[in-house]
């Protein structure tokens, strides 16, 4: 939840945040080599798919019964990676591996860094009541900047855009129907919202709520293993369809 104000306020000292950045720096290189090391060789031409586990450290998003968002979000992200695997033709990287805090620019830059092809964030919903079930996926407003490089002119920039949010909601479409399979019934549509990861940039890319940790039965559900890697597997073929049916 609350990917659309999610703000990092750092309360550690100086002297431990230099700690952490080396951390960070030393994360950031484990990811970076990972593509050697855990897909073999990169393979150019091959579509790279950011996903990104929202939360993560001691901000642990949704907290319900035994269910953390931070933990889903991360145990889903890394079921795609190996289901992605299985197969040529898809490049999954991850935003994070572990269970750490990110800020939303950290996140963000990944994507620009990695040249990503789309990114997908993942969170886990709540509700104000128990009533609340199912799935949401969210894809960029219209309205939502977009820059299409410094020197573009106002055309080519609009078209970048344009072309970007198509592809934003034609990737959302493309889940949806993927998850309909696992999570029958459950979508609660596609909706249209600004979403800071994506802001300013020219990737197509969504949110998807994979369902409310506070209803008993979507909890009872997304912890169950045969679910996770069954959603996974949604994921993983919608992301292939998506590439394969490109304009
Ligand atoms: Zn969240």
């Amino acid at each position: 939840m609350a990917f659309m104000n999610s703000k990092y306020i750092p309360v550690i000292p100086a002297k431990a945040g230099i700690q952490k950045h080396v951390i960070v720096a030393l994360a950031l290189l484990v990811v970076c080599m990972l593509p050697l090391t855990g897909t073999g060789a990169p393979r150019p031409g091959t579509p790279v798919v950011l996903i990104d586990p929202a939360h993560g450290g001691e901000d642990t998003g949704v907290v319900s019964d035994k269910l953390r968002e931070k933990d889903l979000t991360l145990k889903l992200a890394l079921l795609i990676r190996q289901e992605a695997q299985k197969k040529p033709g898809l490049q999954v990287q991850l935003t994070r591996l572990a269970d750490r805090r990110m800020t939303t620019a950290e996140r963000a830059k990944m994507a620009e860094t990695m040249k990503a092809d789309c990114t997908v964030s993942l969170h886990v919903n709540a509700g104000f009541g128990k009533t609340s079930t199912g799935y949401e996926i969210y894809f960029p407003g219209f309205h939502q900047e977009a820059s299409g490089g410094k020197d573009a002119s106002p055309i080519i920039k609009d078209m970048t855009r344009n072309k970007s949010l198509n592809d934003s909601v034609r990737l959302a479409q493309q889940i949806r129907s993927g998850l309909e399979t696992v999570l029958p019934r459950k979508g609660r549509g596609l909706r249209d919202a600004p979403i800071p990861l994506l802001e300013g940039s020219t990737i197509p890319g969504l949110v998807v709520e994979i369902g409310f940790a506070t209803n008993p039965d979507d909890r009872k559900k997304l912890i169950e293993p045969e679910t996770q890697k069954a959603i996974a597997n949604a994921i993983v073929n919608s992301l292939r369809n998506y590439f394969s049916s490109a304009p």
